[in-house]
């Protein structure tokens, strides 16, 4: 984290005015706050709260860009004048600071903030978020932890005919909601964030590191509060802090005509709850197709076996077939030998793209041996018997 806003050196010539360079474009702190140089620290912070309340953009309605500039530098000044180190460094160097380099802004104005929490202006703590988070490096570890929701899985067991023909159903899914008590922020309703006791609210941590050219200091970013440089305080007591809970949701699923067993539909946004403003995740319906007892499906075909009797094979006939879309007639021809198979076009299952047509439905013949004969076909038989000698 470096400097911020209103804190850029002048580029002026190597050398000349260190010190002051700063204070040509930079307004003097005790100037910006109104207070004289030897005045205590409860005159600066007296002097920062009526400031903070005559900048407050309620008040500046026409002009909020300029009240947003101008607190942003009565900010600055309450940091360094409040912190005795700072105020001492400041009086002795000016704008610039010891340090090449060093800036005064460069800070999460944690003692600004923090004085501003103290004054309670309603809804205001949000604005000086809002004030200097805009454009700061901090934006980008903000959106580092919104993370989007887990995608789900759900097994959808469905009938073949379900599948052929397409069907809608409702489903209930349990999936982690945002939770409506803390609107998924984690925090117990009234309560506020605190500073990370980890980072001290610097959001980094440094640890000394180990190597064959010497020790050095490496900085990462805390793990505790993510970088924000503040954690719940108190957590909710309907997440415990988590943002969101567990709910069995009711979900309508049009399934298309065509799925088969492994089918994946996506219900995009359907999954869990982002975190921290995150996206949702998706639900995946994953579909089953429960074993059906008469019909074999293999890919858009449907096959199954019709038995007929041994004349009916011999003779021919005109019967009855069962398939995904109603009864059917099929014409067995005279002389149908066992295991012959007929196709009846298009009565199989549809292409789920839709980029071809129906599968057919294959009928196998099997053809019935009589077990038991009356004493009439017995006759009948042996005399037909007798033609084949
Ligand atoms: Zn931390
Ligand atoms: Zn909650």
């Amino acid at each position: 984290m470096t400097a911020t806003t209103s804190t850029s050196t002048p580029n002026t010539t190597k050398g000349s005015k260190t010190g002051q360079g700063d204070g040509v474009t930079k307004r003097d702190y005790y100037e910006i706050l109104g207070v004289s140089r030897d005045a205590s620290e409860s005159e600066i912070k007296r002097a920062y709260r009526k400031k903070a309340k005559e900048l407050h953009p309620d008040r500046n309605p026409q002009d909020r860009k300029r009240a947003e500039e101008e607190f942003k530098r009565v900010a600055e000044a309450y940091e360094v004048l409040s912190d005795p180190h700072k105020r001492a460094q400041y009086d002795r160097y000016g704008h610039a600071g010891p340090d090449q380099g060093f800036t005064f802004g460069d800070t999460d104005f944690k003692r600004a903030r923090e004085a501003y929490r103290e004054f309670g202006f309603g809804g205001f703590d949000d604005l000086f978020d809002l004030f200097f988070r805009q454009g700061s490096p901090r934006t980008a570890t903000q959106q580092q932890r919104a993370r989007r929701g887990e995608n789900i899985e759900y097994k959808l067991r469905i009938t073949l005919e379900d599948a052929a023909h397409g069907t809608r159903m409702r489903v209930t899914v349990l999936r982690l909601v945002t939770c409506r008590a803390c609107s998924g922020s984690g925090m117990k309703p009234g309560t506020r964030k605190r500073t990370c006791p980890t980072c001290g609210g610097r959001g980094q941590i440094e640890y000394r590191q180990q190597s064959l050219l010497g020790s050095f200091i490496n900085v990462r970013t805390c793990p505790e509060c993510g970088g924000m440089g503040e954690v719940i305080s108190e957590p909710c007591p309907a997440c415990h802090g988590s943002g969101r809970v567990k709910e069995k949701s009711r979900i309508s699923i049009n399934v298309p005509a065509g799925v088969d067993t492994g089918s994946r539909l996506r219900l995009k946004g359907q999954g869990n709850a982002g975190i921290e403003g995150g996206e949702p995740g998706d639900l995946f319906i994953v579909i089953e197709i429960i074993p059906h007892p008469k019909f074999r499906r293999q890919d858009r075909d449907i096959h199954s076996k019709v038995r007929i009797s041994y004349p009916q094979a011999a003779l021919g006939a005109k019967i009855k077939v069962e398939t995904l879309w109603g009864e059917e007639e099929l014409k067995i021809p005279p002389g149908t030998q066992p295991g012959t198979v007929f196709r009846l076009s298009g009565k199989g299952v549809p292409n789920v793209h839709r980029r071809q047509g129906n599968g057919d439905h294959v009928v196998e013949v099997t053809v019935d041996v009589p077990t038991r004969l009356t004493q009439r076909q017995r006759r009948t038989l042996e005399e037909y018997a007798k033609t084949l000698e």
